[in-house]
C-alpha cells in the first residue's frame, strides 16, 4: 500500500525536488509555522461558498500552500474565517476593494471560487493586481472570455492555473502512465458519464447569467476534460444531442439539463459522453484499447476514486484532491514545476472551445470541427 508521500514522490519524481518531500516537509504538516525546503504559496480564497470551504479545509494539511487571505461579499463569513483560519485583517477584502491586493506583499495568489459567470472579470482584476491566479472550472463561460483571461494574465506577467484537481489524482495518473506505456494498445474508445440531480431551482447554477449554461458547464466538463487526458489527444470534431427538458421551468432557456455528445480524436478514438442534471450515480470513465481497458468509478467525485484495468484493481492511495492540488500548484507557480497533465489557462480554453462547439452542435444537429 502506497502512502500519499510515496505517491507524490513517484508522481513528480523527475520534476519535483525530493527535498520538498523530506521528513522536514512531512513535519511541516504537523507544525504549520515550520517551513519545509520549498517555498510556501500564500493564497487568498475569493468566494467563501461550498467549494471554497472545502479547499480551505483541505489546505490545512498542505505543506507547500497556506491560506492567508479572503475575498468575500459577506462580512460575517470573513469574520468567521478570520477566526477559524487565523487570517489577519489586512488580508481581508471584498469585491469592491480587492484590487488593493496589489499592495499586499503577503499574498502570492488568489484562488477564484465564485460562480462561473464572474470568473472572467475577477481573474482579469487579480491579474492586473499582479497576483498569480487559480480559477475554478469552468474557467469562463465561453472560449472567447477564456482566451481574454489567458491574455490578461500573460500581459500582467502572472500565471493562470485552473482547479483541475483530477490531474493530480493517483488512480487517474496511473491510467495515464499505463496508456503512455502502451499497455492498452491502440486506444479506440472512451465513455464519460457525468451527472447528478440538481436541487434548489433558485441556485446560481440554474441562472444562465451566473452559470453560463447548465450541466455541461458544471459537470459535463469533467467528461470533456477526462476524455482528453484519458485518451491523450485533443478532439477534432464533435456531435451533440439535447433531449427535450423534463422540467422547462427549472431548466430555462440557455440552461441545459441533459446533453449527450461524441468527440472524434485524430488517432481514431471516439468518445461517447453524457452530461446531466437529472441523474445520480453517474460518475464513470471507461477507456478501451486493442490490448486492454481501464475503468474509473467514481471517476471525478471527491473520492475515494476507485478503478480497475484488464490487469486488476488499481490500488493507488486515496488522497484529498484539493490538498495535493494546492501543494502541486505551489510547485508550478513558485518553482516552475511541470505537471503531468497541464492545468493552465490554455488547457481550460480547449475545454471551453469544445463546450462552445457542443452547444453549437445541439442547435444545428451538425458535426462541428474543432481546431484546438
Ligand atoms: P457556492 O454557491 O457554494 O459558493 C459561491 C460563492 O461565491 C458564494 O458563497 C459567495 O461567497 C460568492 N459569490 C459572489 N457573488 C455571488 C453571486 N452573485 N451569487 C452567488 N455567490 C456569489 O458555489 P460553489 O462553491 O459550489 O462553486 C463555486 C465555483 O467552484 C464554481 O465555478 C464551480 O463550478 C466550482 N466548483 C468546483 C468544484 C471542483 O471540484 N473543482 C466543485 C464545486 C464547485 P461570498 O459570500 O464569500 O462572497
Amino acid at each position: 500500500m502506497q502512502t500519499r508521500r510515496d505517491f507524490l514522490q513517484k508522481m513528480t519524481g523527475s520534476v519535483l525536488a525530493l527535498s520538498a518531500l523530506s521528513s522536514t516537509a512531512v513535519a511541516a504538516c504537523a507544525d504549520p509555522e515550520r517551513k519545509n525546503d520549498s517555498p510556501v504559496l500564500r493564497v487568498a480564497i475569493m468566494g467563501l461558498g461550498s467549494y471554497g470551504t472545502r479547499v480551505a479545509e483541505a489546505m490545512k494539511t498542505c505543506t507547500k500552500a497556506k491560506l492567508v487571505g479572503v475575498i468575500s461579499g459577506t462580512p460575517a463569513k470573513i469574520k468567521a474565517w478570520q477566526t477559524k483560519y487565523n487570517i489577519p485583517e489586512k488580508n481581508c477584502y471584498n469585491y469592491e476593494n480587492f484590487d488593493r491586493i496589489k499592495d499586499n506583499p503577503d499574498i502570492d495568489a488568489v484562488y477564484v471560487i465564485t460562480p462561473n459567470g464572474l470568473h472572467h472579470n475577477q481573474v482579469i482584476r487579480v491579474a492586473m493586481a499582479k497576483k498569480h491566479v487559480i480559477c475554478e472550472k469552468p474557467m469562463a463561460v465561453n472560449a472567447k472570455e477564456g482566451q481574454e483571461m489567458v491574455d490578461a494574465c500573460r500581459n500582467a506577467g502572472v500565471k493562470l492555473l485552473v482547479g483541475y484537481r483530477m490531474h493530480f489524482e493517483p488512480h487517474t495518473l496511473e491510467i495515464i502512465r499505463m496508456r503512455k506505456a502502451g499497455e492498452f494498445g491502440k486506444v479506440l474508445f472512451f465513455q464519460g458519464l457525468s451527472g447528478f440531480i440538481i436541487g434548489d431551482p433558485s441556485q446560481w447554477r440554474l441562472n444562465r447569467a451566473l452559470s453560463g449554461g447548465g450541466s455541461m458547464m458544471d459537470i459535463g466538463i469533467y467528461s470533456i476534460n477526462g476524455s482528453r487526458y484519458m485518451i491523450g489527444e485533443d478532439p477534432i470534431w464533435v456531435t451533440a444531442q439535447e433531449p427535450p427538458k423534463t422540467n422547462p421551468m427549472k431548466f430555462k432557456e440557455g440552461v441545459d439539463e441533459t446533453i449527450q455528445f461524441q468527440l472524434g480524436f485524430p488517432g481514431g478514438a471516439v468518445a461517447s459522453c453524457l452530461s446531466t442534471y437529472s441523474l445520480n450515480n453517474l460518475d464513470r470513465f471507461f477507456l478501451d484499447g486493442t490490448q486492454g481497458f481501464a475503468e474509473l468509478m467514481p471517476s471525478t467525485g471527491y473520492g475515494p476514486i476507485a478503478g480497475r484495468t484488464h490487469k486488476g484493481v488499481l490500488d493507488q492511495p486515496v488522497t484529498t484532491h484539493q490538498t495535493v492540488q494546492m501543494d502541486e500548484m505551489s510547485g508550478i507557480l513558485l518553482e516552475g514545476h511541470q505537471p503531468i497533465v497541464a492545468v493552465d489557462g490554455l488547457e481550460a480554453v480547449k475545454d471551453l472551445k469544445i463546450i462552445d462547439a457542443i452547444y453549437q452542435a445541439t442547435k444545428s444537429g451538425q458535426k462541428v470541427e474543432l481546431h484546438l
